[in-house]
């Protein structure tokens, strides 16, 4: 982070002393924006995002110490460091500043070394701030992915699942859900071991990640090599077309594991619900019960076939 990629809210309403701190964190290489008071900065801050505000205290509308206050009491995207800058500078009034929210308190005239020297402090900790932010999301991703294959897992399933099909039935659509399973996989561990059986789950996973409708339909890892793949906005007849689809392409084509290329075969189960508008509400387990179901019948028919229901 340099500084010259980061803009500061001055929030001031004086218009000379305004001019003359953009004046300082300009020469420092800071960008400068400035508001003339705490509603102002607000909104400003809620268009464009600032990392950093200068605030004054006294100014008309909303002052400096209700700034920091309702800055506190929002989201935002990223933290806001907030120095209040004034000309008020007894022990009561810092206290009760930074109890406002504020994370520095300067006394004016300000002082440019000093200023500069608050504002290295302010970079490190939204530094640290990004940087957790960052590590956050990455624990957050990880928690709902497959380690082995790398789609989502169980847990993302369970937790999306409920709220994509609640859209779906909110807004009277047809939603779908098919879980596929690889036909006889047990004889490929038992055969090759276990470690090639890994090989083929990820190139499975792959190979129907791929096929998918991107960016509307997703898949997650429901059990060993099962797969639910997720349709919104999709019918019985065009799931079941799909699930035909993707057994045809998965029967027809050789996976490139090592120690020798390996064909298989998988088996589907679709399930549908298009709500009839009487309220009749199915649930996520019914629907991957239902599919299950369908999934069951399959393999008993004599596997690497697909079967559909309508629900609802
Ligand atoms: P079916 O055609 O009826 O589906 O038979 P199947 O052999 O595919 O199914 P079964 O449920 O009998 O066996 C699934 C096997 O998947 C058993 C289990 O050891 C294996 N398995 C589950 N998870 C993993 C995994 O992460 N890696 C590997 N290599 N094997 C796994
Ligand atoms: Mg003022
Ligand atoms: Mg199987
Ligand atoms: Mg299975």
């Amino acid at each position: 982070m340099t500084n010259n990629k980061i803009d500061i809210l001055i929030i001031e309403d004086s218009q000379t002393q305004a001019m003359h701190l953009q004046f300082i964190l300009e020469e420092l290489g800071y960008g400068a924006v400035a508001a003339q008071n705490g509603m102002q900065g607000l909104e400003l801050l809620k268009k464009s995002f600032f990392p950093i505000v200068i605030t004054d205290w006294i100014m008309p509308e909303m002052d400096g110490f209700e700034f920091c206050q309702t800055v506190r009491q929002q989201d935002f995207p990223g933290y806001v460091y907030l120095i209040i800058l004034t000309a008020k500078d007894t022990k009561t009034d810092i206290i009760a500043g930074l109890e406002a929210g504020a994370d520095d308190y300067l006394i004016k005239p300000v002082d440019k070394a000093e200023l500069a020297a608050r504002l290295n402090t302010a970079k490190r900790i939204i530094r640290l701030e990004h940087s957790l932010r960052k590590r956050n999301e990455e624990i957050a991703l990880l928690s709902v992915t497959d380690p082995l294959t790398k789609i989502y897992n169980r847990r993302y399933l369970n937790e999306q699942l409920p709220t994509a099909l609640a859209y779906s039935s909110r807004y009277n659509h047809p939603f779908s859900l098919m879980i596929a399973d690889i036909d006889f996989f047990k004889s490929i561990n038992d055969r090759y071991g276990h470690l090639t059986g890994d090989r083929v789950l990820e190139s499975f996973a792959r190979f129907l990640k791929r096929c998918i409708r991107e960016g509307v339909d997703w898949m997650a890892r429901y059990g060993g090599e099962e797969f639910v793949i997720v349709l919104p906005e999709t019918n019985v007849s065009g799931a079941h077309s799909a699930a035909e689809r993707y057994r045809n392409l998965i029967a027809e084509t050789t996976l490139l594991t090592e120690p020798e290329p390996i064909c298989i075969t998988a088996s589907f189960g679709v399930a549908c619900v298009y709500p009839s508008g009487e309220g009749k509400q199915i649930t996520p387990e019914a629907l991957i019960e239902s599919a299950d179901q369908c999934l069951y019948r399959a393999k008993k028919e004599g596997r690497n076939r697909c079967f559909a229901i309508l629900l609802g």
